[in-house]
């Protein structure tokens, strides 16, 4: 048994096995249902741009637009826009940004 010994010292052997390491995809799509699925809250989505939009901008966050004329907050400028057409049909259409 001829052991390879370089200086004296015991030949390294190379110990690092791959990591098998899955790269975690967040965009969870869920083949029976057709949709994407948000990570955090599970809400389902038909495209995955727009799954990914609400988990980077929405999901978990408050709110950021809220309407000058009442309390409504939205994280969305459509939602406030379409809430003071319809709920305050005589104001401006505007919206305020809370940050
Ligand atoms: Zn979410
Ligand atoms: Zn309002």
């Amino acid at each position: 048994m001829a052991r390879a010994i370089k200086g004296g010292r015991p030949m390294e052997f190379m110990m690092h096995r791959k990591k098998y390491v899955k790269k975690r995809d967040i965009t969870q799509y869920n083949s029976s249902t057709g949709k994407f699925h948000c990570p955090n809250c599970n809400n389902g989505y038909g495209r995955r741009d727009t799954m990914l939009g609400h988990y980077r901008y929405e999901c978990g966050k408050a709110p950021r637009y809220k309407c000058p004329y009442c309390n409504l907050c939205s994280k969305k400028t459509s939602n406030i826009y379409q809430h003071v057409r319809c709920m305050h049909p005589k104001e401006q259409v505007t919206l305020v940004k809370l940050y």
